[in-house]
């Protein structure tokens, strides 16, 4: 049987650059990683798609799932709720994907909770002054909208010591490989390898009878 994929988050501020990040990050491994689509009572943006970036629905629909335990975890995020579907990530984990979620940083700590092997990843600009270029750059947003992601990004930066991880977003390419690297040496934890050192170990006893 395959391995089961592991659970990862990753958070970071609006701008940071996750979306360009994610996207990079799935075109060169397809088949390593899939990427959980949320749900959200926000408004798509320009170019978005239902059921490609997120899945649009109303707030009633969103309550919907929230109360049948469709969603493993959701919170409100400047004035929008957005949630995690679960049966996708259930699905794409047990067919042995590393299936990322991102999620901002409530969500980020709920779903430790509840699945403590998650790993945990924040992508972060190089400095403050950048970010607010890249969110006045990417012109998706008005200014007042800006300045909310802005104060958000202060609460968040409070709470970037419990990830795993800081992935700086400077070179994308350079990032984009860190982000894999650091991934892949994750799977390689002994935590995660036990049925392995049982195995070798239950293999070197037999062995050892053998002499
Ligand atoms: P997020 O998903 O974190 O909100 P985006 O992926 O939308 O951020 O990126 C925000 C803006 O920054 C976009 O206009 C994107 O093209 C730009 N961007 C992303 N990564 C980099 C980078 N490494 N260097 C310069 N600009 C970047
Ligand atoms: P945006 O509106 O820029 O697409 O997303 C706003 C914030 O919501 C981002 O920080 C993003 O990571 C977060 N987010 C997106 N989907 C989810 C989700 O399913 N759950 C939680 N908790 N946050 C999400």
């Amino acid at each position: 049987m395959k391995e089961k994929g592991i659970l990862i988050v990753v958070s970071g501020f609006s701008g940071s650059g996750k979306g360009t990040l994610m996207k990079e990050l799935l075109t060169r491994y397809p088949q390593t990683y899939a990427l959980s689509i949320s749900a959200t009572t926000r408004a798509p943006r320009e170019g978005e798609m239902d059921g490609r970036e997120y899945f649009f629905v109303s707030k009633d629909d969103f309550e919907k799932m929230i109360a049948k335990g469709e969603l493993i975890e959701y919170a409100k995020y400047v004035e929008n709720y957005y949630g995690t579907p679960r049966e996708y990530v259930e699905k794409m984990m047990e067919e042995g994907r590393d299936v990322i979620l991102e999620i901002e940083i409530q969500g980020a700590l709920n779903v430790k909770k509840l699945f403590p092997d998650t790993l945990l990843l924040f992508v972060t600009p190089p400095g403050a002054d950048e970010l607010k270029r890249r969110l006045v750059g990417r012109g998706t947003e008005t200014m007042d909208v800006i300045e909310s992601r802005m104060k958000r990004a202060c609460e968040e930066a409070q709470g970037m010591e419990n990830y795993d991880y800081l992935i700086v977003n400077d070179d994308l390419d350079e990032c984009v490989r860190q982000m894999h690297a650091v991934i892949q040496g994750e799977h390689l934890r002994s935590s995660r390898n036990r049925e392995f050192i049982e195995e070798i170990r239950e293999d070197l006893e037999r062995l050892k009878g053998e002499e």
